[in-house]
């Protein structure tokens, strides 16, 4: 199916309150979005399923929740308050707006129209404050413009309360800031957005074999597009990771791996793994410090863009926190009976709300009616299950349907719905996402049972009242097929 544009994503979003322009009844500002009723429970579900795959599922990695203000000297050091610097330029025929990389300033053409960019100078994105009310005494501060800076400032913290060896990573989710020339495309370049980032530290010594690396990633397949396809101006081609290895285009198995694990965590929640690619950094592009970059991109339709980045950050960050804190932030490798100072050898990086965008625009699609069916995955949708009286003025039928919707609430979002025809109502149902309806006829009060509507293929199933609950468990996680009940 052909993808629908970002401007009709933006309005679909708004009509179905996934999510507005903040401030929208002052005309709202620009790069600023607040989610809306169905639009905060996909975000969330988006960031629990995400914690859960990297936290809770592992032994490995931890959690922290860190300030979005802290001390300055963390950027100072950081190279935030130096390095971190966008160049803006304006196009010369359309006069839209743009940021571009350094490297890319000698060849970068305007987006929009192709017209030649006009370069306006260097700024920094980072947003200041100043913290204490008395002018005087203020400090000048920052919102943070990454979650990843305090997961190395309160990284000997984490690892002696947490008493991780390594290798180990720390994870975090939350706002970051950035004053961007171009807010655009919607969600996909805002100004207050949400990230999702692990730290994963290892030995420096120790780069080579990456012990997590198993069958089920190595198999996994997706378009690699190396530094050299994109100077020798090739096609980026679709290999298995292994593959990608082998050849030495991913140069380490730990990096392999973490590509490998951020693109399962995509497929397993349905995104589609077609519009999705690697792509690794060119020699100009990535950092002084970065032995290798690749970024998970996604084919937007405003053209292939970074989803997700996944450097290897070598031990910049914490050099820097050592030269500019003064604090000794070496640890104990048990393994080795050395105290290093660990290497970063992944930081995979993901914004929430490009995420959000990747798992809509995945799941949208339209019916043989022509109706909006959101295929989204059950654990990504806002609503799990709709209880469904099939007509609102008997009340035994009322009653049963309460009774039904009571119980099911306590294990998962479900929502009662009894307005308007029931067509309408399992349009309206299909339009959100909602995975299962649930219709209560008069047949149930006789036989105990309900109907089960499979939104993907409209498919009903007769399911005992008794065991309800139990089957839409087993659906919502993905245990049981609704092919198989
Ligand atoms: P871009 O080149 O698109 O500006 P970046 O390279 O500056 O992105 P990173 O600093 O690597 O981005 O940030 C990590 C991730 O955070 C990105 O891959 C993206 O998912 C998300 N992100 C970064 N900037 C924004 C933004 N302005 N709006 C929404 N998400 C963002």
């Amino acid at each position: 199916m052909k993808k629908i544009t970002i401007d009709e994503m933006t309005n679909f979003c708004k009509r179905k309150g996934f999510v507005y322009p903040s401030g929208e009844i002052y005309g709202g500002l620009a790069g600023f979005w607040d989610f809306g009723p169905l639009g905060s429970e996909i975000k969330k579900n988006i960031k629990d399923s995400w914690w859960d795959y990297h936290v809770h599922q592992r032994e490995d990695i931890v959690g922290i929740d860190g300030a979005i203000i802290t001390n300055p000297a963390v950027w100072e050091a950081s190279g935030h308050v130096g390095n971190f610097i966008d160049l803006a330029v304006v196009c010369k025929k359309c006069k839209t707006k743009s940021k571009v990389d350094k490297h890319e300033l000698e060849n970068a053409y305007c987006e929009k129209c192709g017209g030649g960019l006009e370069y306006k100078g260097e700024f920094n994105p980072m947003f200041t404050t100043s913290v204490g009310p008395i002018k005087e005494d203020s400090v000048n501060a920052y919102l943070r413009p990454e979650t990843a800076q305090l997961i190395f400032s309160d990284f000997k913290l984490v690892q002696e309360n947490a008493r991780l060896k390594l290798p180990f990573g720390i994870a975090q989710i939350g706002k970051s800031f950035r004053n961007e020339i171009a807010p655009r495309n919607f969600l996909f370049r805002c100004r207050e957005f949400e990230q999702m980032e692990i730290e994963y530290f290892i030995n420096p010594k120790k780069t080579k074999e990456c012990p997590f690396m198993n069958p089920q990633l190595e198999e996994l397949e997706v378009y690699v597009y190396s530094s050299e396809m994109q100077e020798k101006k090739k096609e980026p081609k679709k290999m298995k990771i292994k593959e990608a290895l082998k050849k030495g285009l991913i140069v380490l198995s730990w990096h392999a791996y973490w590509l490998a694990t951020e693109l399962n965590w995509f497929f397993s929640l349905g995104a589609n793994p077609e519009n999705f690619r690697i792509r690794q950094h060119t020699k100009e592009e990535k950092s002084h410090y970065a032995t290798d970059t690749w970024d998970i991109e996604y084919n937007f339709p405003f053209g292939w863009k970074e989803l997700q980045g996944i450097a290897d950050r070598g031990i910049f960050d914490l050099t820097q926190h050592e030269k500019h804190s003064k604090k000794d932030l070496k640890i104990m490798d048990e393994e080795s009976g050395n105290k290093v100072l660990p290497m970063v050898v992944a930081e995979p990086s993901l914004g929430v709300e490009r995420a959000f965008l990747v798992f809509l625009f995945d799941a949208y699609s339209n019916n043989d009616k022509g109706e909006i069916v959101l295929k989204l995955s059950p654990t990504l949708s806002p609503i799990k299950a709709a209880v469904l009286p099939l007509v609102k003025k008997d009340e035994n039928l009322v009653n049963i349907s309460r009774e039904v919707y009571e119980e099911l609430k306590k294990d998962s979002y479900v929502s009662y719905d009894d307005s308007g025809s029931i067509g309408r109502r399992y349009a309206r149902n299909d339009e959100i996402g909602t995975p299962f309806c649930i219709t209560i006829d008069g047949e149930s009060i006789k036989n105990q049972d309900v109907t089960v509507r499979n939104r993907d293929n409209c498919e009903q199933k007769r399911i005992k009242i008794n065991s309800l609950k139990e089957v839409l468990r087993d659906l919502i996680s993905g245990q049981k097929k609704f092919g198989d009940l």
